[in-house]
């Protein structure tokens, strides 16, 4: 097998792994760098100029691992792109908001090269889309040779897929992006336990272990208690999420907790994408017995969308609870236009419950100490950290221990260690040696060469 990395620059990014199984030609995802934008943000596909894709998988409906599909499809007419039946209801929704996006930056900050692709793109690539259920092995036949797939449950968010392959006799692994303990509206991941040779694995949460104590439901009563304290001072509470997945735990969290009288009463918001998703989810729901999420939770909680024209450095429309995208704060979002006008003042709080990468706004503000200066750039306002910032493990994706005990399990002879930033990665070198099988190794990928595996 040939692996080449298309993610220009490492880590978690542009995520597309392009693989050749003997004369098989396969493409992992192909995702948007969401800490750049323009061009800069999308895979290298240099690599993949003179090869005739046979079949392009796709792990989840993130855009980091989806944002970039209609580019991948450009110049590669033929291949279908096979994805989990929940993401094949989310991705013709997540690619059209992220054209939307696209569309708006360029009319509001003149960003070249956008948008990336238009509406009617997506409704041309959206019909090369298709549904596979989990767990049942497909064989796929390409034009020099064949290969066979399995989806399997990946927990992280509904759709997510870990995707076994067996080419000739040999069986790779990819978990995608992974979590193994279940959530409120979603079982854990539910991989294959028998013997893989290749394992392709994100790496997320290696830099950080989870404290002791500071389980799941323990964060999620500290986050519930965290929005009491705040809502009782009158101030209110951001809680930064993905739109897809994150959001919806939450609100799953929320409503828990509010139907055993432990949440204060207080408006909640989040923003509209989320809200979006919310209602797919519901008919996933209903379809499936894959989530757990009905459009009820809107309902009894009585969510409104927060409104699309926050002023950056102004006070909340209203004392409330927002639940809003991004996750990460990044630049021109709900989230990070709220965020000015709540830390300078003591009486407010903000809750990340999900991972942060460490360059963008919102991990820079969880590194930022109280009582500090804050810049936030894109909107020229500098304020001194007053109100709590606090991180609640909530993640979405699995404890390190548990991705070693996985591999661990499965005693491959290659890890190739993705998905992850160069010291969440360098922590997996170290300890998998000790947990593999004697001559097994460590491949850890430079963006754009070519490993023989
Ligand atoms: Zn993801
Ligand atoms: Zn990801």
């Amino acid at each position: 097998m040939k692996l080449i990395d298309l993610n220009p620059d490492g880590g978690i990014g542009a995520n597309s792994m392009y693989l050749r199984l003997g004369d098989f030609h396969l493409l992992i995802d192909a995702g948007l760098n969401p800490k750049k934008s323009g061009r800069q943000a999308a895979p290298d596909f240099r690599p993949l100029q003179g090869v005739q894709l046979d079949l392009v998988l796709l792990t989840h409906c993130h855009l980091d691992h989806l944002g970039a599909m209609p580019l991948a499809l450009r110049d590669q007419p033929h291949p279908p792109v096979v994805m989990a039946l929940p993401s094949h209801k989310l991705a013709p929704r997540m690619l059209h908001n992220s054209a939307s996006v696209m569309e708006r930056e360029r009319e509001e900050h003149g960003t070249p090269d956008y948008p990336l692709y238009t509406h009617e793109e997506v409704d041309r690539v959206a019909k090369r889309f298709y549904g596979h259920p989990f767990g049942q092995p497909r064989k796929f036949t390409g034009a020099h040779d064949e290969i066979e797939f399995t989806l399997h449950s990946g927990g992280h968010i509904p759709g997510a897929a870990g995707i076994e392959i067996v080419h000739k006799r040999r069986r790779i692994f990819i978990t995608g992006d992974v979590l193994f303990a279940a959530q409120r509206t979603l079982p854990g991941a539910n991989f294959p336990h028998h013997h893989i040779d290749v394992l392709i694995t994100e790496t997320t949460r290696g830099l950080n272990g989870r404290a002791l104590g500071r389980g799941r439901a323990e964060e999620a009563i500290r986050l519930v208690d965290t929005i009491n304290a705040t809502l009782r001072r009158g101030g209110s509470v951001l809680i930064p999420v993905f739109a897809l997945g994150r959001m919806q735990e939450l609100l799953a969290v929320l409503h828990d907790a509010r139907k055993f009288n432990r949440l204060d009463d207080a408006p909640i918001f989040a923003s509209g994408l989320g809200l979006e998703i919310c209602h797919l989810f519901d008919d996933i729901s209903r379809k499936t017995n894959l989530i757990h999420f009905t459009r009820q939770i809107l309902k009894d909680l009585k969510v409104k969308t927060v409104p699309r024209d926050l002023v950056p450095g102004k006070e909340p429309p209203g004392q409330g609870i927002y639940v809003i995208s991004s996750g990460m704060m990044v630049e021109n979002t709900p989230s990070y236009a709220l965020a000015p006008g709540l830390v300078r003042d003591e009486k407010h709080s903000i809750c990340f419950v999900g991972y942060c990468d460490p360059d963008t706004p919102g991990g820079q503000l969880l590194a930022t100490r109280p009582g500090e200066e804050f810049l936030f750039e894109a909107v020229d306002i500098r304020t001194r950290i007053r109100a709590p910032v606090t991180r609640f493990d909530l993640s979405g994706h699995a404890d390190r221990e548990e991705l070693l005990e996985y591999a661990a399990m499965i005693t491959p002879h290659t890890v190739v260690v993705t998905h992850g930033d160069a010291s969440s990665r360098e922590w997996f070198k170290e300890r998998l040696p000790s947990r593999l099988p004697h001559h097994s190794k460590v491949l850890d990928p430079a963006p754009l060469q070519v490993y023989p595996v």
